[in-house]
């Protein structure tokens, strides 16, 4: 039996392929807005970035957002998204852990 793929992403500032669970989506949408998306479902194309300030600080200065979505991104877009990706952070742990608790009756 083949054990079954996980789908892999890269994060585009430190370049560790991970599990897409693991990383942040950040999504620029057909209106060329940059956006965090925990669904990971926005229409869009997409970077993603390990759930951690210091990728999100890599990435800021690297400018690897430029790159993986093709378009200039000025540094008030960066800080912007900075301001999210610290606000989501702890809701984006907390629903890895709501995943890998599956004893909790709660
Ligand atoms: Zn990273």
């Amino acid at each position: 039996m083949k054990p079954r793929k996980i789908p892999l992403r890269k994060c585009v500032a430190c370049n560790q392929s991970m599990p897409k669970k693991e990383l942040i989506r950040v999504v620029k949408t057909p209106d060329d807005v940059l956006l965090i998306d925990l669904t990971g479902k926005k229409a869009g194309r997409g970077a993603y970035l390990c759930g951690k300030q210091s990728c999100f600080k890599l990435a800021k200065k690297s400018r690897a957002f430029d790159r993986a979505l093709k378009t200039p991104v000025s540094p008030d877009i960066y800080d912007a998204l900075e301001q999210d990706f610290i606000k989501v952070e702890d809701e984006f742990i907390a629903g890895k852990e709501a995943v890998d608790d599956e004893h909790d009756d709660e």
